[in-house]
């Protein structure tokens, strides 16, 4: 049985102008999700503590946070905040929190968390990127911290880099953090000498793919660095930073993947990752983000076995980052 977080709070982030990151990305999402799940169990929302948002970030930032969101304005030039948004993002956290409990504890097969703002740019003492609280980042910390697991990993393909779950775990041996994302772009980060810090070298893959990547290079990227560094490391939870911005359609991101494409990369991954926690990142064209959301939910579910290999090769281009990647971390496998 899958988990699905899906609750009318999240539409409550809202801008005061016309923005990018708005409600319209949920709208029908829930009901789309549920149906490619079969039936899955609802979790109940609830804020995350000041004790488990403290696992990643800064109380001086927390606070900030609380203080700035009693009216409309802005913690970044891109990152709004409302009234609401305070209460909002905790409960975002929170949702990552308790999926992954409930997914760690053997209670739920996997499962789904509908949630925004998005979580991956935030960093400990700072929002960024349309990102208040990071999710999954505050959510990997707690699982380490409460011991529900020894090891976690995190798999990001939102197209951008998720820089804020990088700081979070940089010196964090028992998280394997996984990137892949265009080149680039917004935040600039990610190149893929970037390794993990202090004892945890070996830690952080960055996967930093040309614009206009496609399903072939994403699926290589899939088995020929993600597949075999989780397998090498062995997380007994594996969370996803589920953004849909690489979509074809997508208005911010350059590449080029399709449903299929997800389907393809849900296939491959759930061999190594059967039980995974995704937590919805970015995604900025609401018909391609549920495309593709559901198609790979359908087949990470098991509902769908999904294409296990795709029409044409990985670019010049991006096979030359894929053998660079595998280089620094030797993976010969
Ligand atoms: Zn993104």
């Amino acid at each position: 049985m899958w988990a699905l977080v899906d609750d009318p709070i999240f539409l409550k982030h809202r801008c005061h102008e016309p923005h990018r990151e708005n409600p319209m990305r949920l709208i029908g999402l829930g009901a789309a999700v549920t149906e490619a799940l079969g039936e899955p169990t609802r979790l109940p929302v609830r804020p995350a503590t000041e004790a488990e948002l403290r696992a990643g970030h800064t109380a001086e930032y927390i606070e900030l946070v609380r203080r700035s969101s009693r009216e409309h304005g802005w913690l970044d030039a891109d990152t709004y905040l409302c009234p609401d948004s305070c209460e909002v993002a905790s409960h975002a956290v929170g949702a990552a929190i308790d999926a992954a409990r409930c997914v760690a504890s053997g209670a739920a097969d996997g499962a789904v968390c509908l949630i925004r703002p998005p979580g991956h740019h935030a960093e400990p003492s700072r929002g960024m990127g349309f990102c208040i609280f990071n999710n999954v980042g505050v959510a990997a910390r707690v699982a380490l911290e409460a011991g529900w697991v020894r090891r976690v990993a995190v798999v990001d393909f939102d197209v951008h880099h998720g820089n804020g779950t990088q700081a979070m775990l940089w010196e964090e041996p028992r998280a394997l953090f996984v990137s892949i994302h265009q080149w680039g772009i917004y935040p600039l980060t990610g190149p893929a000498h970037e390794v993990g810090g202090p004892g945890a070298e070996g830690t952080h893959i960055n996967v930093p793919l040309p614009r206009g990547a496609g399903d072939a290079d994403y699926l290589a990227v899939i088995a020929r660095v993600v597949v075999p560094m989780l397998s090498r490391f062995g997380p007994e939870l594996v969370l996803v930073s589920a953004g849909y911005d690489a979509a074809a359609a997508d208005p911010l991101g350059g590449a080029r993947l399709t449903p299929r494409g997800f389907a393809a990369m849900a296939a491959a991954l759930r061999e190594v990752a059967p039980r995974p926690v995704l937590c919805l990142e970015g995604g900025y064209d609401p018909p391609a983000l549920k495309a593709c959301l559901t198609a790979q939910v359908r087949v990470w579910a098991g509902r769908d076995a999904g294409p296990r290999t795709l029409e044409g090769e990985p670019s010049h281009a991006a096979a030359s980052v894929i053998a660079v990647v595998r280089e620094i971390h030797g993976i010969e496998t």
